[in-house]
This record gives structure tokens, C-alpha cells and sequence, in this order.
């Protein structure tokens, strides 16, 4: 859904930029540029696009032309519009890796020949992304379904395992296999959905798997944005909603 920001000591990755709503108004115009400004920050070293689809590129330009950004990563056909305004554009494949104040990024997919499968579903193509500090370590698989997550669990099944999970394809009953789960083993599991989307995403049944395999659950249709901070006192994980609740009903 919405844009995540990932920051190290130094540096700050963006991560999809959520959708387009109109013309001229779109979650990078109207939440993810004025967030970053919120934060004081004022540059991205890198944002990464996973796939071809609104609600994870429709913000994109925005944040290209409001906040200098550094290189750009994404599996989206080289002749789309995003692509021709980008700084250093590149395809994201599984292999590329890079480390940023002592936290390692890895791409764990897609695989570089899938770019020559013509047919493959966009959210198959999801750049996978694997955040590892010393502190803990996070995954994001954005929309990939089923036979990625297979494929994930036969060719990377190592580097699956995760302290927190956000949820592949919102919660759909397209992914989260119990294969998969067990590999992630995640601590916490974080949801990105709309308040009453209209894809009904999470599935109850998706919900429910990960509370047997004993994640906390966090969802962004209930809780709102969720900050994560990886630290020496362990994870901590604020939705920011009933943060915001509980110091209002404290100060009433
Ligand atoms: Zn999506």
C-alpha cells in the first residue's frame, strides 16, 4: 500500500510509494513527501518500485520530483513513464546486495531471467527484499503469490527467515503459504490493507495462519502507518493510530 521508508544511520530507502488517486493527487503528493519533509528528510539514497501496479507505483513521480533521490530500482518495463523520469534506473533481480551502515540489503527476487518471461504476472515480478541488522532483521515480499513464495523457499531458503513480515500481496488468499510461513517464522506480521478495501484483503484464513505460527499482527487498515525501530533494546514496533490514541486519552 502506502510507501515504506526504511532509514539506516545515514541513509534512507524508500520502498513502493502507494497509489494515484486523481490527475494531480496521489499518496507520494499527499502523504509520502510531506511524511519525509515531517521526518527531516530530504533525500532518499534509494527508492524501489516492486512491480507494475497503482497501488504500489502510483506515488513514484511524485516523490521523484519533490525529493532528490539517488538511484531507482524496479521490475517495471523500461518504456514506462516512471522509468524515463528516474535517476540511474535499474532492474532489481535477486543477487543484488549492497550495505549501508552496517545493515545489509539483499534482493532476494526475482530471478534475472524471469525478465524474459513474457507472460509472468506482474506481482510475481516483485522485487524481494531482505533487510538484515545486527538488531534484527525485516522482509519484504511485496505482491508475490504462491509459486514465487515456492520458489523463494527452494532456491533462498536461508535467507527467508525474518523477525518482522510484512504480509505478501496484503493479505490475499494468493500467498502466505504454510511453507513459506514456517521459513519466514516471523515475530511480528504486519498487514498493509485499506481501511474496507474492496479486495477484502486481509483474509481472515491468511490472519489466522499467522497467529498459529505466533506473530503479533499488526495491520495498517486498523493500526495505521506501523514504525518499526531496530535498536539495542531489540524491535520495537509503534502503530502509530493507537500511539496517537493513547496519548489523547491520556492528555483528556
Ligand atoms: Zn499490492
Amino acid at each position: 500500500m502506502w510507501g515504506k521508508d526504511y532509514q539506516t544511520a545515514h541513509h534512507n530507502l524508500l520502498y513502493d510509494t502507494g497509489p494515484s488517486y486523481s490527475a494531480d493527487a496521489d499518496s507520494g503528493n499527499r502523504i509520502i513527501a510531506p511524511y519525509l519533509r515531517a521526518a527531516g528528510i530530504s533525500h532518499l539514497d534509494g527508492m524501489i518500485v516492486t512491480h507494475n501496479d497503482n497501488d504500489h507505483s502510483g506515488g513514484a513521480i511524485s516523490v521523484l520530483q519533490e525529493v532528490p533521490t539517488g538511484w531507482f530500482a524496479s521490475s517495471l518495463p523500461a518504456d514506462n513513464a516512471i522509468v524515463a523520469v528516474a535517476p540511474q534506473p535499474r532492474r532489481c533481480y535477486a543477487g543484488q546486495h549492497w550495505q549501508w551502515d552496517g545493515v545489509r540489503f539483499d534482493m532476494l527476487h526475482p530471478a534475472w531471467q524471469s525478465y524474459d518471461v513474457e507472460k509472468l504476472k506482474d506481482n510475481d515480478r516483485g522485487c524481494v527484499l531482505k533487510i538484515t541488522s545486527r538488531f534484527g532483521s525485516l522482509l519484504l515480499p511485496a505482491d508475490i503469490e504462491s509459486s514465487s513464495e515456492q520458489a523463494l523457499v527452494e532456491a533462498q531458503s536461508d535467507a527467508l527467515a525474518a523477525d518482522v513480515l510484512v504480509v505478501p500481496h496484503h493479505g490475499s488468499k494468493t500467498s502466505s503459504t504454510p511453507d513459506f510461513i514456517a521459513r519466514v517464522h516471523p515475530k511480528i506480521a504486519i498487514f498493509t490493507t485499506g481501511y474496507r478495501n474492496r479486495f477484502g484483503h486481509p483474509k481472515a484464513e491468511v490472519v489466522a495462519r499467522y497467529k498459529d505460527a505466533g506473530s503479533r499482527i499488526y495491520r495498517s487498515d486498523e493500526d495505521g502507518a506501523v514504525l518499526l525501530d531496530f535498536g539495542k533494546t531489540g524491535i520495537s514496533a509503534n502503530a502509530w493510530r493507537k500511539t496517537a490514541h493513547r496519548y489523547w486519552d491520556e492528555a483528556g
